[in-house]
This record gives structure tokens, sequence and C-alpha cells, in this order.
């Protein structure tokens, strides 16, 4: 906790202010586009073809899917092969970001805390 002044010299760098967690934030999130969030899946599917040899043997076709669910709706994108290493950069970018936003979460409300104690301190004079 930073509760005077005199901590908040001390532990300066776990004494953030708002600003600070933004800055840092938005510095962080920079290097980490573009992001998207799902899941990518290895699907297996028969075509449509007659007598496809791979569907006849039970091997059928694999294809990449990505998954996701946005204003609750599912939602399923095929992925052709060649892309899925992009996509998977992306996902991971995506992944590095929400941890970041749940890590800026408490931190954030840290600082909001801090201001409002500051603020009313002043207030009351
Ligand atoms: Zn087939």
């Amino acid at each position: 906790m930073c509760e005077s002044a005199h901590t908040c010299v001390m532990t300066s760098n776990k004494c953030e202010s708002t600003t600070d967690v933004l800055r840092s934030l938005q510095s962080q999130a920079v290097g980490l586009w573009p992001a998207i969030l799902g899941s990518l899946s290895l699907r297996r599917a028969p075509c449509i073809r007659e007598n496809c040899k791979a569907c006849l043997s039970g091997e059928q076709h694999s294809s990449y899917v990505l998954y996701g669910k946005t204003k609750g709706r599912r939602f399923t994108v095929y992925i052709p092969e060649d892309l899925v290493p992009e996509v998977r950069r992306c996902l991971d970018n995506g992944r590095a970001l929400q941890e970041l936003l749940f890590e800026a979460a408490p931190r954030y409300v840290k600082a909001l805390k801090e201001q409002k104690a500051k603020h009313s301190k002043k207030v009351r004079g």
C-alpha cells in the first residue's frame, strides 16, 4: 500500500499514477499487433469429391479452423494452411495483450484509488 508521501517516494515503482499505468500499457501494447483472439484447431472433415481416396480410407481431410465468440455469437473461420503461422502469431499477440490487460487491472485500480485518496486529502485541506 502507498499510505504516505514518504512510502510513495521509497517505493516509487509501486506507486504509479493512472497516467503512468496508461503510458506503460500503451508502450507495451505497441509491439503486440496484429492481435486476435480465438482458438485454432485442426479439424478433420470429408470432402465432396466422389471416390476420394482420403475420404474412403477414413483419413479424410484436415483443415485449420479458428473458433471464437463475439457478442455472444460463435464464429468459425477456415484458415488456409499457409496462413496458419501468421494466424498463430496474431493469436500469441492476442493472448499477450489479454495478459497485459489482466496485469493492468490491479495496477490501474490501485492508481485510481490513490488518485482519489490524494484528491480527497486536498479537499479536506
Ligand atoms: Zn476427400
